[in-house]
């Protein structure tokens, strides 16, 4: 049996479709939706993020503002500038790229975003809400996987769900996303004592751990007795160009493996690539999560816009309303 593959970018195209019909609605009230994105500095890597950002929020009719301070910023600078997003009621999305300068205090920063304007949900005050159960701006990854289990119609309620990873952008909301959809919920770490057979007793699997293929395909519980295997959301972005491991990873793809070797390097996810013949549904990497992470941005963004400015729920699109 191969795994059901969860097809990231499809998913995305669905949500920028309702997206796309939501702006387009809001518009007509006279509220455009506006993100400002902060990339400070010229990181190749941030500014390549920081590209597609504002390419996704001129397709879906977002307006968008890009301000580039230099590298040599200092805390107190950044955070007028944040400030002076925070007062703009034309704004309602901040995003402050990181990794920020070494000089720059990143905590003091993120802090000091409006919370209503937090469309990275990283702020304590949104964490908060998270915890609690309350409405507000979820952190964009985490919420995009529970995106990809409900539009594939995964059952989250009474499944016992694995979290691999206890990060703050990833496993901590991912965990507590699952636990209020009434999933039973183990989260693991490094510290964590015998990893395969907590593995193995999970029908929902969520690895973000940074880590190529650390997974095995035979932790991962298979169908048996009519039911299917486990659903692995696999959130590892690793590159990988060590040609053993890679051989090692690519073993049963040999297409792949070709496109190694003419590229000498590889993006794998966290669980290994042979867990398709095990799982019963898999996102794939690249290609899975991914997408899913700039997709909630924008349905971030669009969120906010309406809390804040106190616009009707848009109805056609219940599924996204409802991650929100
Ligand atoms: P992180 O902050 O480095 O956290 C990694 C977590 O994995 C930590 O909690 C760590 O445990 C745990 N871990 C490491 N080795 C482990 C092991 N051997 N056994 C069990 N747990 C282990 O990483 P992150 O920011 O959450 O990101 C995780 C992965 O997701 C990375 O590959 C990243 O690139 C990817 N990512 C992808 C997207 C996307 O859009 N697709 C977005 C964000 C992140 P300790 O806490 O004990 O150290």
């Amino acid at each position: 049996m191969t795994a059901r593959v969860l097809d990231g970018l499809k998913i995305r195209d669905e949500i920028f479709t309702e997206l796309k019909e939501e702006v387009r609605q809001l518009i007509a009230a006279g509220l455009r939706p506006g993100l400002a994105a902060v990339l400070v500095g010229e990181n190749p890597a941030s500014q390549l993020y920081v590209k597609s950002k504002i390419a996704a929020c001129e397709q879906i009719g977002i307006a968008s503002w890009l301000l580039t301070p230099p590298a040599t910023i200092t805390t107190q600078e950044l955070l007028a500038v944040v400030d002076g997003l925070n007062r703009d009621n034309n704004v309602d999305g901040i995003l402050v790229q990181l990794p920020l300068p070494v000089q720059v205090d990143s905590k003091r920063i993120l802090e000091a975003v409006d919370p209503a304007k937090d469309v990275d949900g990283f702020h304590p005050v949104n964490l908060g809400r998270l915890v609690s159960g309350r409405p507000g701006l979820v952190a964009c990854t985490p919420a995009g996987c529970m995106e990809i289990l409900r539009r594939s119609n995964i059952a989250i309620e009474g499944a016992n769900a694995v979290v691999l990873g206890r990060s703050d952008i990833v496993g901590k909301p991912m965990a507590l996303l699952l636990m209020h959809a009434n999933a039973t919920v183990t989260i693991c770490h490094s510290k964590t004592h015998d990893l395969p057979e907590i593995v193995r007793r999970a029908d929902i699997v969520v690895a973000a751990m940074g880590k190529a293929g650390f997974v095995q395909a035979d932790w991962i519980k298979p169908a048996a007795a009519g039911k299917l295997g486990a659903t692995v959301i696999d959130v590892g972005t690793n590159t990988v160009k060590d040609p053993a491991q890679a051989e090692q990873l690519l073993r049963n793809f040999p297409a792949r493996l070709e496109k190694f070797r003419a590229k000498g390097a590889v993006l794998v996810g966290d669980v290994h690539p042979d867990a398709i013949k095990t799982a019963g549904a898999l996102t794939p990497v690249p290609g899975g999560v991914g997408p899913m992470t700039i997709t909630m941005l924008m349905s971030n963004t669009v969120k906010a816009a309406r809390l804040r400015r106190g616009a009707p729920e848009f109805s056609a699109a219940p599924s996204t309303a409802a991650a929100r």
